[in-house]
């Protein structure tokens, strides 16, 4: 039988201070001064409780890129960083293009027992963007896929595109796409602008990510289907999307943590850790982004935890790997960017970083409200500490964090994952469970 614990006095977001009682996997009791009988008791007084946390997009690298990330690296990460599920993109080798990779990710997900890994299927057979992967199979398999993307590629073919987006409805899927033309980005190396003219460094335009997107919401309206656009990252992609949006267009989409709080200017320090796809954009992108998932025109923060190994970072602008872990740092960063100025509310926090990424997922039992009979997945998070990011927060197997050195709010105290501690009083457990 696993431990009991009585949650004493956390607060839910947009709501009063409450106990929670776990058992058995679920949250089995909610109300005010509930009886211990038993229980571990966990004294959460100043504590936001929020549902656990799901990021629809993860880089884990295994099968493959194991000395960057494993499954079980990386879901240590999401477990410190609150989270209880993470979708896990395809770009590993072999590609996930096949019910037998996905089956076999959810295995050494289910065995690691930090977190739901969900795999994302390929939509194209090798992300070659050529044919369409095994989509139904991958639909039908045990993992249950239903997010299919060819991130770090974008499915730049038109005809492609929409036979992707026909062929997910049938078991209600999403095609989540990574906006960028690659005629348009060839050899590019940051945001295309003064900075990058002033540091004589080919530019990324803006309108390589936006142009796709505006192709993509046409075509997902055309057929019908429904189109999730991954980090988006300029003012003009967030106008589009809110244009789709009023149009009727089934479409969704996602920020990540650093679109939210870093600009270009870094680049002028030529520190490859803030070299990621897409890249760091102008002032005016920040305040658009973070306008944008105010009013709901995106619809979640999503981390794009992109671990590399030290050597693909520590060289030069030009020769540096595209991408930075996010896991452990993206509620910290969330906070910062978008709370502690008065944008978003804890309310709003839980819908963007689980609510809504678990629905757009197909997720049911992920995301779901603190109330008695739901799993007891959940995160309890302390916004009151401020500390320096430092290497001992990172607990996946790369380092490649643009925070390090960098002050930033809030502390997760304590992770739960289906009844089981994975974080307990701050302290990352060895084991799902196992406290000393
Ligand atoms: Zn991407």
């Amino acid at each position: 039988m696993s431990e009991s614990f009585l949650i004493r006095g956390a607060r839910r977001a947009g709501g009063d201070a409450i106990d929670m009682v776990v058992s058995d996997g679920m949250i089995t009791e909610v109300g005010s001064s509930l009886s211990a009988g038993g229980a571990t008791v966990v004294d959460a007084d100043g504590l936001i409780a929020l549902p656990g946390l799901v990021d629809l997009h993860t880089h884990l690298r295994e099968p493959g890129y194991e000395a960057s990330e494993t499954i079980l690296t990386g879901s240590r990460a999401a477990a410190a960083g609150g989270f209880t599920t993470v979708f896990a993109m395809p770009n590993t080798s072999p590609v996930a293009d096949t019910a037998g990779v996905v089956e076999q990710e959810l295995a050494l997900g289910e065995a690691a027992g930090y977190v739901h890994v969900q795999p994302i299927g390929a939509v194209t057979i090798g992300q070659k963007g050529e044919r369409l992967a095994e989509l139904g199979a991958m639909a039908a398999s045990r993992a249950r896929v239903r997010v299919f993307s060819d991130d770090g590629f974008c499915v730049f073919d038109p005809l492609i595109m929409r036979r992707a987006l026909e062929y997910v409805k049938s078991f209600d899927g999403v095609v989540a796409q990574h906006a960028q033309d690659p005629r348009l980005t060839e050899g590019a190396q940051m945001n295309e602008g003064t900075v990058s003219a002033e540091l004589g460094l080919t530019g990324w335009p803006a309108v390589a990510e936006e142009s796709i997107i505006a192709r993509d919401v046409l075509l997902a309206e055309h057929v019908g289907s429904r189109l999730h656009v991954c980090h988006l990252s300029t003012a003009g992609s967030v106008d589009i999307i809110r244009w789709a949006k009023k149009r009727g267009v089934n479409v969704t989409a996602e920020v990540t943590p650093h679109h939210l709080l870093l600009s270009e200017e870094l680049v002028r320090g030529y520190d490859a850790r803030f070299k990621v796809n897409p890249p760091l954009r102008r002032d005016e992108d920040v305040r658009a982004v973070r306008e944008g998932l105010a009013d709901g025109t995106i619809d979640i923060v999503a981390t794009d935890h992109a671990p590399h190994p030290a050597e693909a970072k520590s060289c030069e602008w030009a020769a540096a790997a595209n991408g930075m872990v996010g896991l452990e740092s993206a509620l910290r960063v969330v906070q910062q960017a978008v709370v502690d100025t008065g944008l978003l509310d804890w309310d709003d926090v839980a819908r963007v970083l689980s609510t809504a990424p678990a629905r757009i997922g197909r997720l049911a039992d992920a995301g779901t409200p603190l109330e008695a009979g739901r799993p007891a997945s959940f995160t309890l998070y302390d916004p009151r500490p401020v500390r320096t990011f430092t290497d001992a927060d990172l607990r996946g197997r790369s380092v490649n964090s643009p925070y390090l050195d960098r002050e930033l709010p809030g502390e997760v105290r304590w992770t739960f994952f289906r009844g089981t501690a994975t974080v307990a009083d701050g302290d990352l457990l060895d084991r799902p469970g196992a406290r000393p």
